[in-house]
């Protein structure tokens, strides 16, 4: 009898122990994050781009670079229909880029001077595409094609993140293949969150620069 009620104090002592033995590598792992993070930060401030994608180079993985700032678009009728959700989805992401970047957006009606001309496209072998359609003198993009496949792109987000993407290829921006790009220059299907839908720092300077690069 002594030896049993014993075993239990015994086991409940070892347990509390233990607890607190936890608990306190839970405190010190968490003070040994923290400094690990602001090691992280510190050196991100300093080195060079984590990754070198192509910008404006035309050539099936990255857009070209537009003739200006402003950028003109509008919602080709012929052979498309229109959505609500679908426009929502352009005017959304155009006003995106307008507020990331230096571009402004411009929505009329479609014109031979159009910068971007929208097109639905329920047979389109892929999400969207985009494809520069004229240029000026100087090899700068004049006019361009961007269709959405409205049969994939059946949710908010994906007609946001595919929209997003195909109005980053207008500027000139590249695709991004690893699994490090966390902005909607992604390819293909992205999983939820809002940072799909925008453009990452480093895809927002290529985009200002305007200017051609593999850095
Ligand atoms: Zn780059
Ligand atoms: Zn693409």
């Amino acid at each position: 009898m002594k030896t049993s009620s014993s075993r239990p104090r015994t086991a409940a002592a070892v347990g509390r122990a233990r607890r607190v033995t936890a608990a306190a590598r839970v405190r010190f792992g968490g003070r040994l994050l923290g400094i690990a993070l602001v090691g992280v930060v510190a050196c991100l401030g300093q080195a060079a781009p984590a990754y070198a994608d192509q910008f404006g180079q035309e050539n099936g993985t990255s857009g070209a670079i537009p003739d200006s700032f402003p950028h003109l678009y509008c919602f080709s009728n012929t052979g498309s229909v229109w959505t609500t959700a679908f426009i929502n989805a352009v005017d959304v992401q155009m006003r995106n880029l307008d507020e990331q970047t230096k571009y402004t957006d411009v929505r009329g009606k479609c014109t031979a001077t159009t910068d971007v001309r929208f097109v639905l496209d329920p047979n389109l072998d892929a999400r969207g595409s985009y494809h520069c359609t004229g240029h000026n003198g100087d090899g700068r993009c004049t006019t361009s094609v961007i269709r959405l496949n409205p049969t994939v792109l059946t949710t908010t987000h994906q007609r946001r993140k595919t929209a997003c993407h195909e109005i980053g290829h207008s500027v000139g921006l590249a695709h991004g293949t690893a699994s490090s790009f966390t902005d909607c220059m992604r390819s293909g299907f992205a999983p939820a969150g809002v940072q799909f839908e925008r453009y990452n720092a480093h895809h927002v300077k290529h985009a200002n620069s305007r200017v051609k690069t593999t850095s």
